[in-house]
């Protein structure tokens, strides 16, 4: 425990303690610190609605596009509470609409293996995977068409910009599998020609 209380998410709020005191940063109270942070976090939590207020502001700078800030928001209340359902909701919410489609995934994932019937978690997976399938797609038909026009006398350059868009590929793990199963083939082709 020790090792991991100074990182608590309490410490976003109040004051480094000094002389076994600490003082909350929005209402100014002074508390009493001998190495728990349970009485802070409680403040937190029941006097400040802490989780409430950040899930509330990472849906409105989702709602404003202000989606980095909304991120933030969302892991803050998540460090609260882990399994929160409307954090992790609206987390995913927000990574969709950054067309970050794997971790939106695994956030509704997450709030289906806590409450599996969660009607908004179940149609929004639905969406992200059909989303998902249409990247993937769209990608690798670019991939193959660059390939295809690939002209034979620089065929290495080629390569070599198209390992570097791959690999550039955020976040997208299952593309950038795909993808490279295509270079690899290409690779073996491109290599029998030049023998
Ligand atoms: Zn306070």
């Amino acid at each position: 425990m020790s090792s991991t209380r100074e990182k608590s998410e309490v410490w976003l709020y109040f004051s480094p303690h000094q002389n076994y005191k600490t003082k909350c940063d929005i209402c100014k109270n002074e508390f009493s610190y001998h190495g728990s942070t349970s009485t802070l976090k409680y403040h937190l939590i029941h006097r400040h609605k802490i989780i409430d207020v950040l899930i509330r502001r990472g849906n409105a700078y989702r709602e404003t596009h202000q989606y980095e800030n909304s991120i933030i928001d969302f892991n803050k209340a998540l460090k609260f509470k882990h399994d929160h359902i409307d954090a992790l909701i609206g987390r995913g919410k927000t990574y969709d609409m950054k067309d970050k489609y794997e971790e939106a995934y695994a956030d509704f994932n997450k709030v289906l293996e806590i409450e599996p019937d969660q009607e908004h978690a179940l149609s929004k997976k639905k969406e992200i995977e059909r989303k998902m399938a249409k990247s993937h797609k769209k990608s690798i038909k670019y991939f193959k068409t660059t390939l295809d026009n690939c002209p034979n006398n620089y065929p290495n350059d080629y390569i070599i910009n198209l390992e570097k868009v791959v690999n550039s590929i955020p976040q997208r793990i299952e593309t950038q599998r795909r993808a490279n199963k295509v270079l690899d083939n290409y690779r073996k082709k491109n290599f029998t020609y030049i023998i």
